[in-house]
């Protein structure tokens, strides 16, 4: 990614497929407002990914796009997929653009919070009370682990498969940094989250955990095993703040996390790189049902936005504004499709975005 040189910041939108350009409109409508109220020097560009960047140029991450993309300070992406690529070659599939540029841009550091609209309780999938209020982060490691580890494959004879779970102690400090760092700024809680009671990985994982909280000493470190902190998730998750765990854990635990805050449509996420320069994304995807009917919730990209904002930019000032902007829409009882809600104050996907940009004023 480009050396900060000069003093404009530079976003690559890259809108991808179904709800992907929908949401990003909106993102976009927001941007340009607090460009401009905070004067941010912010400049945007577009750039294609996934199915359709396969229909263009016959690959899902075009080398332009990915020169782009090493080009900006942010990247904010709206979702890549969908039914009219499902059938082609693993290399070709619209869904190997993320990973491209997961690796290409070293983006480790996957965050995931899981924040429940004080105005939403009634959406989430447990009981209002276990939820009011959920305000946690996951912080998952997302570029080694089993999912890249080698040797992965078949046998010969073709009868048994493996992959390799593998985690050196650099990749660990390093993701550990990042979690500390976070929960210092929040409630001083973190929870590391593995499996040592069999996983040599997670032994050394707990390891290396442990020594960097000594360079932490006002967050108060816990260990738990993964199997016990899925159930913990789902029985009572406001024991927690902040979590830390591994990339194939942190896949489970952060959809687990999710599902608790009722709609996917809701859910930004970030994934950065040692330098706090990342990609910025809602957590759904392209969603094909509804893509091209103005029924996606922009929320999701926006609140991307405002993680960008905060953790790339360090404009914590507007990314709170956009936070807020958010909560005071949903307080007045606005949704869109997939919230429940009285049908008078139902919004289409850009009379959502036009409505948070009025209460940003
Ligand atoms: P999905 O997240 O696209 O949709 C799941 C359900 O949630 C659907 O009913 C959809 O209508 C709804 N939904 C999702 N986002 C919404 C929003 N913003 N507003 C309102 N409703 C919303 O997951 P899926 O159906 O499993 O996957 C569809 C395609 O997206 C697949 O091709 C998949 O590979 C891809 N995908 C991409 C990403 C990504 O780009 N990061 C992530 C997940 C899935």
């Amino acid at each position: 990614m480009r050396k900060k040189m000069d003093k404009l910041k530079q976003i690559l939108i890259l809108p991808g497929d179904g709800i992907g350009p929908e949401v990003c409109d909106e993102a976009r409508k927001v941007l340009i407002h607090v460009n401009e109220v905070y004067n941010l020097g912010i400049i945007h560009k577009e750039a294609a990914v996934g199915g359709i960047a396969y229909d263009t140029f016959g690959k899902p991450l075009p080398d332009e796009t990915l020169e782009a993309a090493r080009d900006s300070d942010a990247i904010l992406l709206g979702a890549v997929g969908g039914p009219a690529w499902d059938n082609l070659d693993y290399q070709l599939r619209p869904e190997r653009a993320l990973l491209g540029l997961r690796a290409e841009l070293d983006l480790f550091a996957n965050l995931r919070p899981a924040i429940l609209s004080k105005h939403l309780s009634d959406s989430s999938s447990l009981r209002a009370e276990k939820v009011q209020d959920l305000d946690l982060l996951i912080v998952r490691e997302l570029t080694g682990g089993i999912y890249f580890g080698e040797p992965r494959g078949r046998s010969e004879d073709d009868q048994s498969a493996f992959n390799t779970m593998v985690y050196n102690r650099n990749e660990i400090e390093r993701i550990g940094r990042v979690a500390f760092e976070a929960a210092q700024k929040r409630n001083k809680t973190l929870c590391s989250v593995d499996k040592a009671n069999v996983l040599e990985v997670s032994v050394l994982w707990r390891d290396v955990i442990t020594n960097i909280s000594k360079d932490y000493p006002e967050v108060e470190l816990s260990h738990m095993l993964v199997d016990n902190a899925a159930m913990q998730l789902v029985r009572d998750p406001k024991q927690f703040d902040v979590m830390v765990t591994g990339n194939l854990f942190g896949d489970i635990l952060s959809d687990i996390a999710a599902m608790l805050t009722g709609s996917i449509g809701m859910l930004p996420s970030a994934s950065l790189n040692s330098n706090n320069q990342g990609m910025y994304e809602p957590v759904h995807g392209s969603a094909p049902d509804i893509a091209g009917q103005g029924l996606a919730n922009p929320i999701a990209a926006i609140l991307s936005l405002a993680m960008m904002l905060k953790y790339s930019f360090n404009e914590n000032k507007a990314s709170a504004s956009i936070e807020h902007a958010v909560e005071t829409v949903l307080s007045e009882g606005y949704r869109t499709n997939d919230l429940e809600g009285n049908d008078d104050k139902k919004l289409s996907t850009s009379q959502m975005g036009s409505k948070i940009i009025e209460r940003l004023n």
